[in-house]
């Protein structure tokens, strides 16, 4: 098969040239002074997109490394930790914080829907055991967000610690660390940052931190020890392992990309983008997925499949006709993901995966006239 013509998945999203061009630059030493000031710089500017004073790791692999790594920073055998659940990735980190002996709670919803803080609370008040809440900010399987602002709140409010994935939110949507009170977050700059993948963006605060050091079952001496890159890299300015050379200037191209367009102005292209992708699926007569427009996120469309249709056939359908490359739903349920997310969060990207998804039903046997679906997103974009 030929390669596609647009990558519109949830992630790994296409990358620009700039970023292409930073992973062609010459390949420092990791010990070169100049190679150790774009290190510098970069964990910089990945705390300024946190918007965090707090200390910035950058922790090489896909962020589901550096999402068991925090988890077993923070979880000690027999500690009880609230775990939430309203998509597949929240179930997953349940599974691995059990791997690591945490006795789980769990607050579920359907996966079309999202946590309510308030219920955070109750059962935080309920259960004053329990030290650690664990959430998924944007459930990307299911195109779904969690109020972690209020969360974080809630937690904080309680002494409790807050473990975040924002995997595929940073960068795309409001976001504040500091402000929101959470404590440790993990990051990837594959999804709205445009960067490319193999990297976890992790900030921890000064209360993880402590309770980290307080925790006999950290790792220390391991590839996925925080307290290492803490103490050797913040301490004593030595790698605990070194890093991609490649990775780290590619990181630093998309967050230079990203703040020099704007957080705000990045924000708003994400919005725009899923206002219009939700409008093309609406205006074919699709359903979308999530129960509410309040909780869907600005980094991904997920559609409703009509009955009888499979996710990972319309996927095949949709790619290998028309060269388009969509996500399914990865268990979340029956339905089909648009990205809009980092470089494809922009212009007729959105509409691009409309009419590819359209016409692909069509084909299918579903009742379905792309052209509707192109005409209502090209009007949310030109009235923009
Ligand atoms: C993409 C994603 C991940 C995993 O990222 P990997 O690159 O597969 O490690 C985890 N959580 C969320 C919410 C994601 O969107």
């Amino acid at each position: 098969m030929r390669p596609p013509d647009f990558t519109l998945t949830a992630g790994p999203a296409a990358v620009s040239p700039r970023i292409l061009a930073a992973l062609a630059k010459p390949v420092l030493y990791h010990g070169d002074p100049v190679f150790l000031d774009t290190y510098a710089r970069t964990e910089q500017l990945v705390g300024q997109i946190y918007d965090t004073a707090s200390e910035v790791i950058l922790m090489q692999g896909v962020p589901s490394v550096g999402l068991e790594a925090a988890a077993r920073a923070l979880v000690s055998p027999g500690a009880p930790v609230l775990n939430l659940v309203s998509g597949v990735i929240g179930q997953q980190m349940g599974r691995w914080l059990a791997g690591i002996g945490a006795r789980i709670h769990e607050l579920a919803v359907g996966f079309n829907d999202a946590i309510d803080p308030a219920g955070v609370a109750a059962y935080l008040d309920a259960h004053p055991d329990i030290g650690l809440v664990a959430v998924v900010h944007c459930e990307s399987p299911s195109g779904t967000m969690n109020d972690c602002a209020a969360i974080g709140a809630v937690a904080r409010d309680r002494g409790v610690l807050t473990l975040v994935n924002c995997v595929s939110s940073l960068g795309g949507m409001p976001f504040s660390a500091d402000r929101w009170q959470l404590d440790v977050c993990v990051a990837g700059a594959h999804k709205c940052l445009g960067g490319t993948d193999g990297i976890s963006l992790i900030t921890v605060s000064d209360q993880a931190w402590t309770a980290i050091e307080q925790n006999p079952a950290a790792p220390r001496d391991s590839y996925l020890s925080l307290l290492d890159w803490h103490e050797l890299w913040h301490g004593k300015s030595q790698f605990p392992s070194p890093p991609s050379v490649p990775e780290i200037n590619s990181l630093e191209a998309a967050c230079d990309q990203l703040l020099e367009e704007g957080l705000e102005a990045a924000f708003a292209r994400h919005e725009l983008a899923a206002r219009a992708c939700r409008a093309g699926v609406l205006g074919m007569g699709l359903q979308l997925w999530p129960a509410r427009t309040s909780i869907m996120s600005p980094a991904l469309t997920a559609i409703t499949l009509p009955a009888g249709l499979d996710g990972d056939a319309v996927c095949d359908h949709v790619r290998s006709r028309y060269g388009v490359m969509i996500s399914s739903g990865r268990g979340a349920g029956n339905l089909v993901r648009i990205g809009h997310m980092g470089t494809t969060a922009t212009g007729m990207h959105p509409v691009v995966g409309v009419i590819a998804l359209g016409q692909a039903l069509a084909d299918l046997g579903v009742t379905v006239r792309p052209g509707d679906g192109a005409d209502a997103a090209l009007e949310v974009l030109a009235a923009a």
